[in-house]
């Protein structure tokens, strides 16, 4: 048996509970306590706020969390990031009023700066050979300026939108964030085993996002330059048709190129073009 912590509310807690789910880890997250167990896999789930999931995995009183990049980085908890997720995409930034005429880091010498990450800010100035005065606050950092409570902030940024609404520009980018898996430092050899597995069903879930498997029939004169527009993981299949001279091609794209592709497919005379969802893509 192995515990997983995983954010009990707020942006990561969805998408953490949605690629269990679709790893085949149920969880009945209708009753859901501060510990959930999966019904056909051995896990349990610890639901905690993001800020303490990496000590409790540090501390051994988890084996896994699923956490934002950024908060492993401002605990400075001693785990190991395994996996980035793909989800929960941040960075972040500096800003400052947008009247300010910022002209580059020297702005910030000896002006304060609100944040809810004291320690990567910090780690960040004295690495530029900034001093400012650093001013924790645990929440509406983004209101710090407009308050008197800061010249700027130190925040996380993902559209820059609550940025703009508060009358600030993002100037310095600092730490690009997503989710990511950590665990921690000895692992047993039983618990390795589980966290294998999580990590070959995370995988092949990950695989299959952005992909779409697809299906057609071609003149089989044509095969040659279908296959050149369908990079699959190894090669497309192809197989004949009953009708003589006709062609099945069988290929997985890209998402990004799916359109682009499948006129051009349409182009060298393509017919009976089927797109299919993808569930799991295992190498
Ligand atoms: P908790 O109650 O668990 O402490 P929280 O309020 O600290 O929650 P959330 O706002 O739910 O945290 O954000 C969780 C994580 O989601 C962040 O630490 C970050 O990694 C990620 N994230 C992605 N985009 C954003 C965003 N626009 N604003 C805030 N967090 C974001
Ligand atoms: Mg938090």
């Amino acid at each position: 048996m192995i515990r997983l912590a995983i954010q009990s509310k707020g942006r990561l807690n969805e998408e953490s509970l949605r690629l269990l789910k679709d790893s085949g880890i149920d969880v009945d997250d209708t009753k859901r306590k501060f510990i959930g167990k999966a019904s056909d896999f051995p896990l349990e789930l610890l639901y905690l706020r993001d800020d303490d999931i990496p000590g409790v995995v540090a501390d051994g009183a988890a084996d896994l969390g699923i956490v934002g990049f950024n908060e492993v980085s401002e605990t400075g908890a001693d785990v190991k990031v395994i996996r980035r997720l793909g989800f929960g995409r941040c960075r972040l930034s500096l800003a400052v009023p947008k009247i300010v005429d910022y002209n580059g880091l020297d702005w910030f010498q000896g002006r304060s700066i609100a944040t809810s990450y004291p320690s990567i800010l910090n780690r960040f100035l004295s690495e530029k050979g900034i001093s400012a005065e650093i001013r924790e606050i645990k929440g509406s950092v983004e209101i710090a300026p407009a308050a008197g409570i800061a010249d700027a902030i130190f925040d996380i940024v993902s559209s820059g939108g609550t940025l703009v609404s508060n009358g600030l520009k993002e100037v310095e980018s600092v730490l690009e964030s997503e989710a990511v898996l950590v665990c921690g430092n000895d692992v047993t050899e039983d618990k390795q085993e589980i966290i294998n597995s999580v990590l070959f069903r995370f995988d092949a879930v990950r695989e299959s996002r952005g992909k779409k498997y697809i299906l057609m029939n071609i003149p089989s004169d044509r095969v040659d330059e279908a296959m050149l527009l369908l990079p699959s993981m190894r090669s497309p299949t192809v197989m004949p048709l009953a009708l003589d001279g006709w062609s099945s091609i069988h290929s997985v794209v890209d998402d990004a190129e799916l359109w682009r592709t499948v006129e051009s497919l349409k182009r060298i005379g393509a017919e009976g073009i089927l797109i299919l969802n993808l569930d799991k893509v295992i190498d």
